[in-house]
């Protein structure tokens, strides 16, 4: 057996891919503190400022607003688990690979499913889901705010407006929005929504930001059947969240560290300059994108996330040599496309640090170096002049 281990040291990436993305070195620098024990005050005062700075950025006064170990869909699964019992009726909306895993997990946990598909690269229409669900018993209506894996972002309020007619619990994936997209939690009637931190945060993954509304707290009081997962049982997680700070599991110290310091980040920028920059930086790259006669897989922009960009491979061009040679000779990760959409778009997420004029720029002459040597016919200069031009208005 080879017994050589070398320790890691890797080249730095330019990661502009759907996530995870670019880390502020200040929170680098804040996750190499000494590791603290959970119930040391110094470290519980840092956990009631990670709520905090968490509420401010979903826009909530929800007492149930913290970070659960786990990727996003640790975050994906309590928003479920924890208010669905066996029998209960949900409901999701789905046009991407990310809502598909809700459906998964819905009848893991003994949902009835009512799943109503859109064509993955539109938004859903709200007046066909109001009658698709007319007179049903829904408890939970699940959507995903921008489906990452195609690039839509589904506008909130009128979806909300249906879950009100039916009395059902609005959850709401915000994985790679929270930060990044206009989201307002307590005005949209938010009843459950958790992210993840290594989008739209500037934060390494691990971490997923959830909260829970007082009437998603009722329905969760009210479970006749303890939560399938022991783990993940918001009910009692929430007890080291609160005064009481109850013992349930040791909490990913560095990683909270981490977290802290990217919601200061976003604290100092502001919420709305956040979403603006995010915005800016988009409308840099589409531009700079179709100067080069390349097209956006979401026809409408009304309906484009401007945080995850998917755009349709040309023609004749191969996928994978155009990644590879932007890792390559770049450094740059930008992905493929998930599940039918594998070979057919590619998707740059512009998210937290990425966000930026320096990155559309440096993202669209590479594009146009590498197209170029893979034979796509374009006018040279054409992408950076436009997305220039876009970035300066
Ligand atoms: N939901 C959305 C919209 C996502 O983009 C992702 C991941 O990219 C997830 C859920 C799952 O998150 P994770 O991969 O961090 O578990």
């Amino acid at each position: 057996m080879n017994n050589h281990f070398p320790a890691i040291n890797l080249p730095k990436r330019l990661l502009l891919g759907p996530g995870p993305s670019e880390v502020d070195p200040r929170v680098y620098r804040a996750m190499i503190q000494p590791v603290m024990g959970h119930m040391d005050p110094l470290f519980l005062e840092i956990l009631n400022q990670v709520q905090e700075m968490l509420r401010r950025s979903f826009r909530t006064r929800n007492a149930i607003t913290f970070p659960i170990p786990g990727t996003g869909t640790a975050g994906m699964e309590a928003a479920l688990i924890n208010f669905i019992e066996p029998g209960d009726e949900a409901a999701v909306i789905v046009g991407g690979v990310f809502a598909a895993r809700m459906c998964e997990i819905i009848e893991r946990c003994g949902g009835k499913l009512n799943r109503f598909d859109v064509p993955w690269g539109t938004a859903a229409d709200p007046d066909k889901i109001r009658q698709a669900l007319r007179g049903k018993k829904i408890k939970v209506l699940a959507m995903v705010h921008s489906e990452t894996s195609t690039g839509v972002c589904q506008p909130l309020e009128p979806i909300r407006q249906i879950a009100e007619e039916l009395g059902a619990l609005l959850v709401v994936d915000t994985v790679s929005s929270l930060g990044g997209l206009p989201l307002e939690v307590d005005a949209w009637k938010v009843d459950v929504s958790y992210s993840g931190s290594q989008k739209c945060l500037a934060c390494p993954p691990g971490l997923a930001p959830i909260t829970v509304g007082e009437r998603a707290a009722e329905v969760l009081r009210k479970r006749r059947t303890l939560v399938q997962s022991w783990y993940l049982d918001m009910s009692m997680v929430e007890k080291y969240w609160s005064a009481e700070r109850r013992y349930h599991h040791t909490p990913p110290v560095n990683m909270l560290f981490g977290l802290h310091e990217a919601l200061r980040l976003l604290q100092e920028e502001g919420l709305e300059a956040s979403w603006k920059r995010h915005r800016g930086a988009h409308a840099g790259l589409v531009a700079g994108l179709e100067a080069l006669g390349l097209q956006m897989f979401v026809h409408d922009p009304a309906f484009r996330a401007a945080t995850v960009n998917t755009i349709r491979i040309p023609e004749g061009v191969d996928d994978v040599r155009v990644r590879t040679c932007l890792l390559q000779r770049f450094g740059i990760e930008i992905a493929g496309g998930l599940a039918d959409l594998k070979g057919k778009i590619w998707r740059v997420g512009l998210m937290g640090l990425t966000a930026t004029p320096a990155m559309v720029l440096q993202l669209v002459s590479a594009l146009e170096f590498v197209l170029a040597e893979c034979g796509y016919k374009f006018q040279p200069g054409a992408g950076v002049a436009a997305a220039e031009k876009a970035l300066a208005s």
